[in-house]
């Protein structure tokens, strides 16, 4: 049996009509207000979105204000100085903003328009979907409500200043530990009161449906683009294609084109500092299946079954579940999931750096790591790496932990010696 052949049909069944994939997703929120509002919500979205003037239009959105198509970009210095193996890159980091996040965002502001709705409601936790959806609140005319932990607020101030000069309003979530979690429920309670005139954007392919579904849609275009453009540029596929796990979003968007082909597909996890629950948010490869914040999937959860304790270099992979849709395609094995950890990305960063002159996003940089990885087991073939975002975000945090490279490289050098003997 072909593998490959098996997802010929997979968009058609997955998800089903109520949001599930395979036994993951579905809407598991208990307030009666909140299931008609994302009722609502599924019904434009199986309509609205699907209609030639609402496809028209992102299209336009996406080519005259985001920028794209992003380039796919091959690594040849990089590639050299490892080896055979030829490293490609997705380059989202090009986008409108720095990163992947606005492809979901201007689709969720443009059905909003489309259900005339006046405002856009989110949750932020580092800050970056807090960014993308006042930049996509601000392209539309709409009100943007932020909800923002109050110790997330004091952390991320240059984020906090972009959602304000956009016109976005922050509001403090000063209730349980202040941080995401706590302002996933003040943006729920939120939106629950206001769903005649607001919907709410969630910030990643997790969530109650239609989100998983609405998000894999919107980001689907990073996917399609490169497959295009690696295969004009190389007359074949890659061997392998590979991508960031945070909740999910930038990695299904990149996937799901690449299903039926012969292609290894790989999501790279955060494995932090190591192994130990609370030191790493490698929810699937540590996780169990479970239901947080509406939606079954695995998880990574304490005994009481409440999400657990993450922790990674990346703040936007710190999330302590994946996607159902990453669920589903662990399970039925097509897509591998690997981990890299805090000091292998922040390698990989430098060398992108060094070698071909772009700064990536922490988060990015997993994704690479795992790439270098393999370039440096002496293999011939080529791997196509989505570049999620870029690194200017990141730049004081890592001068502060990690320096400006050459000591950093060559600790790494060191350990992996160590390693290998
Ligand atoms: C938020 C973010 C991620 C992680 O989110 P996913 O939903 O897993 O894609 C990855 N890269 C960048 C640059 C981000 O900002």
């Amino acid at each position: 049996m072909n593998k490959y052949r098996d997802f010929d049909n997979y968009l058609k069944e997955y998800p089903s009509r109520d949001g599930y994939f395979g036994k993951y997703g579905g809407n598991y929120l208990d307030d009666p207000e909140l299931i008609k509002a994302f009722n609502e919500y599924a019904e434009a979205y199986h309509t609205i979105a699907q209609s030639a003037q609402f496809i028209n239009e992102l299209r336009r959105i996406r080519r005259d204000f985001q920028g794209r198509p992003t380039p796919v970009y091959h690594c040849q210095n990089l590639s050299n100085a490892l080896g055979r193996y030829q490293i490609y890159l997705k380059r989202e980091d090009l986008n409108h903003t720095g990163a992947h996040k606005l492809n979901h965002c201007l689709g969720e502001g443009l059905l909003a328009k489309f259900m005339g709705k006046k405002k856009l409601i989110a949750e932020t936790g580092a800050g970056q979907h807090g960014v993308a959806l006042a930049t996509a609140a601000a392209y539309f005319g709409m009100e943007c409500d932020i909800y923002m932990g109050e110790v997330d607020i004091a952390k991320q101030a240059p984020n906090v200043t972009r959602m304000k000069m956009l016109g976005a309003r922050v509001i403090p979530v000063s209730f349980g530990l202040k941080t995401l979690k706590e302002a996933v429920d003040a943006a729920f309670m939120a939106y629950a009161k206001e769903y005649k005139d607001a919907i709410y954007c969630i910030g990643t392919a997790a969530g109650p449906h239609p989100f998983p579904l609405m998000v894999r849609d919107f980001q689907f275009v990073i996917g399609e683009e490169a497959r295009e453009q690696f295969k004009s540029q190389t007359g074949h596929l890659p061997d392998q294609v590979v991508a960031c796990v945070g909740g999910g979003s930038n990695a299904i968007g990149m996937f799901t084109p690449f299903l039926a082909d012969p292609v290894e597909l790989v999501g790279v996890e955060p494995l932090g500092r190591g192994p130990a629950l609370g030191d790493h948010a490698a929810s699937i490869t540590y996780g169990k299946e479970g239901v947080m914040h509406g939606f079954n999937s695995i998880m990574l959860a304490d005994e009481k079954g409440d999400p657990a304790p993450v922790y990674s270099n990346a703040s936007g992979l710190d999330y302590p579940a994946a996607g159902p849709e990453h669920a589903l395609l662990h399970d039925l094995g097509r897509i591998r999931y690997e981990t890299i950890d805090d000091e292998e990305a922040i390698e990989a960063l430098f060398l992108l750096c060094r070698h071909e002159g772009i700064i990536p996003a922490i988060e990015s940089s997993h994704a690479l790591a795992y790439a270098i990885k393999v370039a440096r087991t002496g293999t011939t073939g080529s791997v196509l790496v989505n570049l999620s975002g870029r690194g200017d975000k990141d730049l004081d945090y890592v001068v502060e932990h990690y320096g400006y490279g050459p000591e950093f490289l060559e600790k790494m050098a060191k350990r992996r010696g160590s390693e290998t003997k």
